[in-house]
């Protein structure tokens, strides 16, 4: 299915990067908006819903140097208190999301981290802008792309950043690959093949439409969608998809579908297939077929991650595998550390972070494409 020109017209209506305004823009209250902390302290984060992927930036910013968190933001007041004692968060920086708008005039907070439910994450961006703080987005950045222009264009107006968290665009050994990619080491790029699944559990959030927005590509194949742009270096032209359910009495599966797979065509020719599910543990990669040779990039996990291949071209001329791990060039496989700092340091240097709203966005138009060619509407 080619991308429609409205597609087109939704990326390039919300193109303009977030700007900023040195010293800030003020708010009415007497917060002040996107102005950068002063006497050097690290940058101050606030994070919203307190389940599994808050705790691993919690754990990161407490080995980074430019990042900190200094509020907690919850709907279970007894949970945050003992996360606050553990983290050195004082309890007056503890919100629920009824209360959450208050933090506006809380100046250790500069930006929250968005870690709920997809559904949630249009509501608390734009929130958290209108507070005039800065927002990492965790991924999917939400679940329409007509919900993604709206965040982008809040962030616009209160002269906030917002970075959309794709790990691995900040992991080293996944820029390796990338840098591989780039540099003409596989030769002109072919083909890509991709995956990412596991068996979801009951009564998960991520089963329920309401919230997760549709099955796992919203979730996991997202991570392929995301891998096909970045190596490819272009936005698709073409996409194709399939869903499909084995047992269709698994009350997992009666919001969502169980496994999807997809094709994408892009404009140079590169065509990439990936396929996602909630229904067995799928380790997730992403293979590159270049002309002169291969990559294997996973298996997406927050550590461990591991490029693998064979080139015929460059250093290792007449052909040679590669292999690139956390023990290579003692790469650093702190995920979590380096995706805060990077969002923390274009926050202090007044920078646009390598995966802003638009990021996203992009990816929102694939998944909806995915799904409207696979006749399921969201
Ligand atoms: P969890 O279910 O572990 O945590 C979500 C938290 O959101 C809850 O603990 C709860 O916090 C809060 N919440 C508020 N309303 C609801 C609700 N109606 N139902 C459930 N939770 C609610 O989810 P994850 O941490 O796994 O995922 C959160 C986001 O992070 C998702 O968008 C997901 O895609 C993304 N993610 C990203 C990963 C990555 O590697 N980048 C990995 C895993 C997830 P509280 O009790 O404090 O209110």
């Amino acid at each position: 299915m080619p991308l429609s020109r409205r597609d087109f017209v939704k990326l390039g209506a919300v193109g303009l990067a977030a700007q900023w305004v040195p010293g800030g823009l003020m708010l009415p209250g007497g917060a002040q908006s996107g102005a950068a902390p002063s006497g050097g302290r690290p940058i101050g984060y606030a994070v919203v819903g307190l389940g599994r992927i808050a705790g691993h930036y919690i754990d990161g910013a407490k080995l980074s140097p430019h990042s900190k968190i200094t509020a907690l933001v919850s709907g279970h007041r007894d949970k945050a208190e003992r996360m606050a004692a553990q983290y050195g968060v004082p309890t007056d920086s503890i919100y629920s999301y009824e209360d959450f708008d208050r933090i506006a005039s809380n100046r250790a907070v500069d930006a929250v981290i968005v870690c709920l439910p997809n559904s949630m994450h249009a509501e608390y961006t734009i929130r958290g802008a209108k507070a005039g703080k800065h927002v990492l987005c965790e991924k999917p950045m939400a679940i329409s792309s007509a919900e993604c222009a709206q965040m982008i264009d809040a962030c616009n107006v209160a002269h906030v950043k917002l970075m959309i968290a794709y790990r691995l665009h900040y992991e080293p050994i996944t820029l390796k690959a990338l840098d591989m990619v780039r540099s003409g080491r596989l030769g002109r790029l072919q083909l890509m093949e991709g995956a990412f699944g596991f068996p979801i559990g009951a009564n998960e959030w991520r089963t329920n439409k309401a919230l997760a927005g549709g099955g796992s590509v919203f979730d996991v194949g997202i991570y392929c969608v995301n891998a096909f742009r970045m190596f490819a270096g272009e936005e698709p032209v073409g996409i194709q998809g399939q869903v499909s359910t084995l047992d269709k009495g698994d009350p997992r599966f009666a919001e969502v579908e169980e496994n999807v797979a997809w094709t994408m065509r892009f404009p140079s020719g590169v065509m990439a297939t990936g396929t996602s599910t909630y229904g067995s543990y799928m380790g997730g990669f992403c293979r590159l077929h270049g002309q002169s040779g291969w990559l294997d990039v996973s298996p997406y996990g927050y550590q461990g991650m591991r490029v693998q291949g064979w080139c015929a071209a460059g250093a290792d001329a007449g052909g040679s595998m590669v292999t690139i791990d956390e023990t290579s060039e003692e790469l650093d496989p702190l995920q979590f550390t380096h995706e805060t700092d990077h969002f923390s340091q274009c926050i202090l240097e007044n920078r646009t972070p390598t995966t802003p709203g638009e990021e996203g966005l992009a990816d929102l138009v694939c998944i909806e494409q995915i799904y409207k060619s696979a006749g399921v509407n969201l």
